[in-house]
C-alpha cells in the first residue's frame, strides 16, 4: 500500500469544521485502493498570529517541505483593517513552496441544474503577469501617472500550459473511471490571451502555450484559444462548452471568481495550489464568521479539494470515487446544507457522502 502524509491546516472559522470532514473522507476511502494516509496538524491563520505573532509559523512550512506529500488548507480570516505584521499565510505558502499553479474546477451536476451540466477547470498561472507588483507613480505634464509591469516569461507560460495539458489528460482518465458522471469524451484546453492587443506579453503566453500543448503526449487533447473578453461572454452564455482553461495570472483570477458564481454556493467550489511534486487542496470560501460554530458549513468544497489534491498526487481513481460520491449527494439532494437550500448539518452531508464511497 502507498502511504501519503497529509498536512492539515484548518486555519480559522469554518476551516476548523470542514478540514476534519476532509480528513474523514480520506480515512474512509475503500481499502481496495491500497492507499493509506497519515496526518499532521499544522497551524496558520489569524488565531495563530494572535497567539504567536506570526500567521505562518516556520514549523508549518518546514513540516510541509520535509514530511508531507500534500496538504489541506481550510480558510483564514483577514482583518478588514490592516494589522501590523499580519499577512495572508496562504499567499506566503504559495511562494515558499513554489506553488505556481492555481487550479479551480467549477462543476454542476445533472440533478442540480436545469441546463447542461458545467464541468470546467481554470488553470491560472500564479507567479507573474501584473502580480509581480512592480508599480510606480510619477508626475506627468497633466498630473500623476501610474504604471505597472506585466511580466510574462516563456518558462512560466510553458510550465502552466504543461500542467493544463496534464489536467486535461487526467480528466480523460477520471471520466473513464466514472462514466456515469462524464460530460464529454475528448478533453480540450482553451488558451486565454489578449494577444491581438498585447502582442508581445500575451503573444508570448499564447506561443509558449501552443508549443507546450503540441507535445506528443497531449495528442489526444483538443487545443484551441480564445481572446479573454469574448471568453467571458461565452463563459456566461455557454459555460458547458469549456473543459480546461489556461490563463495568465490576472485573467485567471478574474475568470475563476466569475466562473465560481455560475454554481450557486461558495460552499461547493474547490481549488488546489500546485507545484512540482506538491499540492495543497483549499476550498475557495473564507472563514465564514457568520456561520462559524453552528455546524452547518457545507463541506463539499473541501471534499472536492481533497479529490483535487489526490489527482495531483497521482491518485485519479481515488479522486474519481470522491467526485462521484459528492455528485450523487448533490443529485439526490436529500442531505443538503443550508447554503444549498437544505437543512443538513456538516456532519449529515459528510455522512451521506461517506455512505456513497
Ligand atoms: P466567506 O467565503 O467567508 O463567506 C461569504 C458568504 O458565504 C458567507 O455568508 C458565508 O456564510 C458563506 N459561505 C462561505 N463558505 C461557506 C460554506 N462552506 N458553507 C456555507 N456557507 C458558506 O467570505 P467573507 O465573508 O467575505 O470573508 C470572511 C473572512 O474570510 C474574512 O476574514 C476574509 O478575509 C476571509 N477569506 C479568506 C479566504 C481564504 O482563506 N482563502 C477567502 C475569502 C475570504
Ligand atoms: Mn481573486
Amino acid at each position: 500500500a502507498r502511504t501519503l502524509r497529509i498536512g492539515l491546516i484548518p486555519g480559522d472559522g469554518i476551516g476548523r469544521e470542514v478540514i476534519p470532514a476532509g480528513q474523514r473522507v480520506l480515512e474512509s476511502l475503500p481499502s481496495s485502493l491500497n492507499l493509506k494516509f497519515s496526518f499532521v496538524n499544522l497551524d496558520a491563520g489569524f488565531d495563530t498570529f494572535q497567539r504567536t505573532g506570526t500567521a505562518l509559523p516556520d514549523k508549518t512550512v518546514d513540516t510541509l517541505k520535509k514530511e508531507c506529500d500534500g496538504a489541506l488548507f481550510g480558510a483564514v480570516s483577514s482583518p478588514s483593517t490592516k494589522v501590523a505584521g499580519y499577512s495572508s499565510p496562504i499567499v506566503a505558502l504559495r511562494k515558499k513552496l513554489d506553488l505556481y499553479a492555481n487550479v479551480r474546477p467549477v462543476k454542476t451536476t445533472v440533478g442540480s441544474t436545469s441546463g447542461d451540466p458545467i464541468d470546467l477547470v481554470i488553470v491560472r498561472e500564479n507567479t507573474e503577469d501584473l502580480y509581480v507588483k512592480e508599480e510606480r507613480t510619477h508626475e506627468g505634464p497633466n498630473g500623476k501617472v501610474a504604471e505597472a509591469i506585466k511580466r510574462i516569461s516563456e518558462s512560466a507560460s510553458t510550465r502552466i500550459s504543461t500542467i493544463a495539458g496534464e489536467i486535461a489528460l487526467r480528466r480523460q482518465k477520471i471520466r473513464a473511471a466514472a462514466p456515469a458522471t462524464a460530460t464529454r469524451d475528448q478533453s480540450m484546453v482553451t488558451i486565454t490571451h489578449k494577444s491581438n492587443v498585447l502582442s508581445q506579453t500575451d503573444g508570448l503566453f499564447r506561443e509558449a502555450a501552443r508549443k507546450a500543448l503540441a507535445a506528443e503526449r497531449f495528442s489526444s487533447v483538443h487545443v484551441e484559444e480564445q481572446i479573454v473578453d469574448s471568453m467571458v461572454y461565452k463563459l456566461f452564455r455557454q459555460p458547458e462548452y469549456y473543459d480546461v482553461i489556461v490563463a495568465p495570472n490576472l485573467y485567471g483570477d478574474i475568470l475563476s471568481d466569475g466562473a465560481a458564481a455560475l454554481v450557486g454556493s461558495l460552499g461547493l467550489v474547490p481549488s488546489a495550489n500546485v507545484g512540482d511534486g506538491f499540492a495543497i487542496g483549499e476550498p475557495c470560501h473564507g472563514s465564514a464568521p457568520d456561520i462559524e460554530g453552528k455546524g452547518v458549513a457545507n463541506p463539499i468544497a473541501t471534499l472536492r479539494s481533497v479529490a483535487l489534491m489526490l489527482e495531483f498526487l497521482g491518485e485519479e481513481i481515488a479522486a474519481a470515487k470522491i467526485y462521484t460520491a459528492v455528485d450523487a449527494n448533490l443529485d439526490e439532494a436529500k442531505f443538503l446544507s443550508p447554503d444549498m437550500g437544505g437543512k443538513a448539518t456538516t456532519q449529515q452531508v459528510l455522512d451521506d457522502v461517506l455512505k456513497r464511497l
